[in-house]
C-alpha cells in the first residue's frame, strides 16, 4: 500500500455523545488512527477530553452541548473549529433508549426519543455540513443507528427507539444524496448489543435473554465498532456513502 488508507493523521472528528460508552471508547480509537477529537455531550467531557489528548498525544477540546438545541450546536461546532483550527469529520453518535410497552409510553417519553435520536443526530449532521460548505471543504459524517432500524427484538418494548432508529437510517441515505455532490460522504453503523451504560441499567436476567439471541453468544466491548467508523471515516471508503455496516455479532441474519 502507498499510503495508510486508514489514516486519520492532520483530521478534526467531531464526536456528540463523547463523554462516555461508544462514543468515547470509538473517540479514542479516532485519536489513535491520528485524529484531533471535538467530544460534544451534555455531561462537561472537557475531563474525557483530556485523558484522551493524554493517552494518544493529540489535541482534544470537550464542549457542553445539547444535540437537540440547533443554535447550540452550531456555537460549539464554530467554537470547536476555532480551537483546533478547522472541522473535517462527524461520528454523530449522540442518542437514548426508553424501554416501555407502546400503550404506556407518554407523549413526553415519545418526544424526548425523537428529540434526541432523530432531531438531534439531523441538527449536527447539518450544521455539520453547512460549516464544511461554509469553508469550502468536504468531509464525512458517520451517524450511529442501530439492528434496532431493522429488527424488532424481544422482550425489550421500545417501539420509541427502533422507530427513531430506522429513521436515522433513511435520514442516513437521504443526507447521502443530497450531499454526494457537494463532496460529504454520510454513513451509518448498527450496532447490536453493546456494553455501555445504556445497556448495563437493564436486569441481568435480560442480558442474559439477549446473550442467547446473539449467534456469538456475547455482547461486544465498543471498541469493536471503532474500526467500521474508521473505515467509513477515511479515504478507506472514498467510494461508499448511504451505506450501513451492521456490526451486531451476526444477530441482523437471524
Ligand atoms: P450511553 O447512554 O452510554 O451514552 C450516550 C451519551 O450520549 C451519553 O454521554 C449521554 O449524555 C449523551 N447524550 C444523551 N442525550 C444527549 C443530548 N441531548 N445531547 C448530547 N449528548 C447526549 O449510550 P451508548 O454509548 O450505548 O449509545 C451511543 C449510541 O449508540 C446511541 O445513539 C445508541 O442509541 C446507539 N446504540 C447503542 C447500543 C448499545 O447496545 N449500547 C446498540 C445500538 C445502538 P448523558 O449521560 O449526560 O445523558
Amino acid at each position: 500500500m502507498k499510503k495508510d488508507l486508514f489514516s486519520l493523521q492532520n483530521k478534526v472528528a467531531v464526536v456528540t455523545g463523547g463523554n462516555r460508552g461508544i462514543g468515547k471508547a470509538v473517540a479514542g480509537c479516532l485519536a489513535d488512527a491520528g485524529a484531533d477529537i471535538v467530544l460534544l455531550d451534555l455531561a462537561d467531557p472537557s475531563e474525557t477530553a483530556a485523558e484522551i489528548a493524554r493517552e494518544y498525544g493529540i489535541r482534544t477540546c470537550g464542549l457542553v452541548c445539547d444535540v437537540t438545541d440547533p443554535q447550540q450546536v452550531q456555537a460549539c461546532l464554530e467554537k470547536g473549529a476555532e480551537t483546533m483550527g478547522t472541522l473535517d469529520l462527524l461520528f454523530n453518535n449522540a442518542g437514548i433508549c426508553i424501554h416501555t410497552n407502546c400503550l404506556k409510553v407518554s407523549p413526553e417519553e415519545w418526544r424526548k426519543v425523537m428529540n434526541v435520536n432523530v432531531s438531534g443526530m439531523f441538527f449536527v449532521a447539518q450544521a455539520f455540513a453547512r460549516w464544511l460548505l461554509d469553508h469550502h471543504k468536504t468531509g464525512n459524517i458517520v451517524n450511529t443507528a442501530s439492528m434496532s432500524a431493522q429488527k424488532v427484538l424481544i422482550p425489550q418494548q421500545m417501539t420509541s427507539y427502533n422507530a427513531s432508529k430506522a429513521a436515522v437510517w433513511q435520514m442516513t441515505r437521504s443526507l447521502a444524496i443530497e450531499l454526494a455532490e457537494s463532496g460529504i460522504r454520510v454513513n451509518s453503523i448498527a450496532p447490536g448489543y453493546i456494553c455501555t451504560e445504556m445497556t448495563s441499567t437493564v436486569p441481568e436476567e435480560l442480558q442474559k435473554t439477549w446473550i442467547r439471541s446473539i449467534p456469538f453468544k456475547r455482547m461486544a466491548d465498543p471498541s469493536e465498532l471503532a474500526g467500521a467508523v474508521i473505515y467509513l471515516l477515511s479515504d478507506a471508503s472514498t467510494y461508499t456513502t448511504g451505506a450501513c455496516i451492521n456490526i451486531d455479532g451476526g444477530i441482523t441474519c437471524l
